[in-house]
């Protein structure tokens, strides 16, 4: 052990950046908090500009030769950091676990399996971007996916290796060359990657890891010249930060941000297919983007959904993320918490009832929550909370649902529960939402579209969409041998 290392679990993370192929220090650090107590993990390297600029001329020295690198060879090195992953899957679960909160068994089972599977599958696709020749005049379009360049990721601390992996991947795979900057709060499955990738055999530069505060590093990247695309998921606060930031060179953007998505249940569904797709918006302590936060019910059905619904949900245990028969851990951090408790307290204040929950418990924890006699125009129903809280209102007709499910300026995800596929046909038609579930929940594939409408998002990632992105589109025209074309 150094002075640059801490250890959870027994497994050591280096709590220095990672640029050019090698560890590199900070004058100043920032202590990592584990939820799940509160305890300190360890110093934090703490960037700004000095190590941003150095990240981006490491990716820039790194670009010409990854990029010249064959696609083969590329997916060949993007499966060996698969096998890395798969390799170290205990060691990533519990680090995670340790420093985000979010439930042991489900990044063993779900969301380590996932991170490997997010290479492998870029990795793959790759050799299916094609796009067929065509002719004009006699002459052959070719349309080509160049890689772009040097390419800045920034991810927040809800699935932080989950969602930073399904940006590195398909970056890396199209032949750019990569800085990371992981959230503050859950900073260490990053480290972790830096060191699986190099022993992957992935060439010094072509991925970077830096660390620190996003107001103290981030806009040295976001508006650095030499930056060809910048990849964001997190708040729309600082989505809009990064695009003034990205505006000087006008760089490419695309932004994964939050929601207020609705779940829709009609009289005619399966009502207790329709409770446990509303229980399950309690994963990951509500710490979900794509979290359907606003159950919408029709009236008819709405006493007895309510009754089961606040049955199961009362089962529900919380507590410690590594034990087996934990249901909802902690919130990542205190000033979440207040967040969330901030957003409850108002919406009691203004006339809101807790069906169950409505306050915190000891530790980092808050009560699930459900809140009814919400007015449709309340803060708890515009308002994206980030934690285990959920609204109940009721709608008469098919039209008052899709009103209902529309309004707020969000448009990230809506899910459906309807026994009628007609019904589900018509009202997803309606729904202004980047992903649509009918009876069933968070069920994503890798070659799907994934992104928001309205304040939820900019663009469209996952599959092809992934490569529009991190590529630079060019199509070149070759004229037939001893042809002239003077028109
Ligand atoms: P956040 O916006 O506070 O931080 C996200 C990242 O941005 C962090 O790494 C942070 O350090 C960095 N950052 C902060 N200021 C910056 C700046 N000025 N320049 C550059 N980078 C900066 O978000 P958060 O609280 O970490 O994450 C929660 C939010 O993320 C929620 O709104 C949630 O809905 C959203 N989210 C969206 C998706 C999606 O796919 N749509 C997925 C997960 C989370």
């Amino acid at each position: 052990m150094t002075e640059h290392t801490l250890t959870v679990a027994g497994v050591a993370v280096d709590t220095r950046h990672w640029i050019g192929g090698e560890r590199v220090a900070s004058p100043d650090t920032y202590t990592d908090f584990s939820p799940i107590d509160g305890s300190a993990l360890g110093e934090i390297a703490r960037g700004g500009p000095a190590e941003a600029e150095a990240a981006v001329a490491a990716a820039k020295a790194a670009f010409p030769s990854w990029a010249a690198t064959p696609r083969a060879e590329r997916a060949r090195l993007l499966h060996a950091v698969a096998d890395g992953v798969e390799k170290r899957l205990e060691d990533l679960a519990i680090v995670e676990t340790t420093d985000n909160g979010a439930l042991l068994r489900s990044h063993r089972r779900g969301v380590m399996p996932r991170v490997a599977h997010n290479f492998r599958f870029f990795a793959d696709w790759l050799s299916r971007l094609d796009h067929e020749d065509f002719e004009t005049r006699g002459h052959t379009n070719h349309v080509s996916w160049d890689p772009a360049g040097p390419s800045v990721l920034i991810t927040p601390w809800n699935a932080p290796l989950m969602l930073a992996t399904w940006k590195v991947a398909p970056a890396l795979a199209a032949g750019n060359t990569v800085v990371l900057k992981p959230a503050e709060w859950s900073p260490l499955t990053a480290s972790l990657l830096a060191d699986i990738a190099a022993e992957a055999g992935l060439p010094a530069g072509v991925l970077n890891v830096v660390q620190g505060y996003g107001a103290e590093i981030g806009d040295a990247l976001t508006s650095h010249p030499d930056v060809r695309r910048i990849s964001f998921t997190g708040s729309v606060p600082t989505a809009r930060r990064i695009a003034a930031s990205a505006a000087a060179n006008l760089t490419p953007l695309s932004l994964e941000l939050g929601g207020k998505s609705p779940l829709l249940v009609f009289a005619d569904a399966d009502l207790d297919l329709a409770v446990d797709l509303a229980v399950e918006q309690y994963d990951n302590a509500g710490q979900v983007c794509l979290a359907a936060t606003r159950i919408l019910v029709e009236e008819s059905a709405a006493e007895e959904f309510t009754r089961r619904f606040v049955e199961k949900a009362s089962r529900l245990t919380q507590g410690d993320p590594r034990d087996e028969g934990t249901d909802i851990g902690p919130n990542i951090h205190p000033r979440q918490l207040e967040k969330i408790d901030g957003f409850v307290r108002r919406a009691i204040a203004d006339g809101a009832r807790a069906l169950i929950g409505g306050h915190r418990k000891d530790g980092q924890y808050y009560a699930p929550t459900l809140l009814t006699e919400v007015a449709q125009d309340a803060e708890i129903v515009q308002e994206e909370v980030f934690g285990p809280v959920l609204t109940l209102q009721t709608f008469t007709t098919e039209e008052e649902a899709v009103r209902l499910a529309n309004d707020t300026r969000f448009g990230l995800a809506a899910t459906l529960a309807t026994g009628d596929p007609e019904r589900a046909d018509r009202v997803t038609a309606r729904l202004v939402a980047g992903t649509v579930w009918v009876n069933c929940f968070f069920v994503r594939d890798l070659q799907a579209p994934f992104g928001g409408s309205r304040l939820s998002g900019v663009g469209r990632e996952g599959g092809t969409w992934s490569f529009d992105f991190y590529c630079d589109l060019k199509n070149t025209v070759t004229a037939p041998k001893g042809f002239r074309d003077h028109g």
